[in-house]
């Protein structure tokens, strides 16, 4: 009866914690990383994306590819870039990425 609680109490945890992850979808969280990454989530938007991240190994990686492809456009020069260019860069970086063995680029190493 005893390691029936303790059985329960785990599980207590991990539900709250997926409840606290969960609270978010993968896709509500890619949707909420340019806002994060410009500042403008609230507190608790913050946290939970953040709890997210924490339990999500696919999330983080796409906010890491997020946060190059954001330094990668920002050295572009300052003309107008079309919108299907922009576009294109990130479908191409976006393949890029997954077909590169190395996950860690830097970029100002090119
Ligand atoms: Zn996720």
């Amino acid at each position: 009866m005893k390691k029936n609680i303790k059985a329960m109490d785990n599980n207590l945890k991990q539900r709250l914690m997926a409840y606290m992850a969960g609270n978010l979808s993968c896709r509500e969280t890619a949707e909420l990383v340019t806002n994060y990454l410009e500042g403008s989530l609230t507190f608790w938007e913050r946290l939970r994306f953040q709890m997210h991240l924490g339990l999500c190994f696919a999330c983080r990686n796409y906010l890491r590819q997020m946060k190059y492809t954001i330094a990668t456009l920002r050295q572009l020069p300052p003309d107008p870039v079309p919108p299907q260019m922009k576009e294109e860069l990130l479908k191409r970086f976006r393949t890029w990425k997954q077909q590169s063995p190395r996950a860690s680029g830097h970029p100002d190493t090119e």
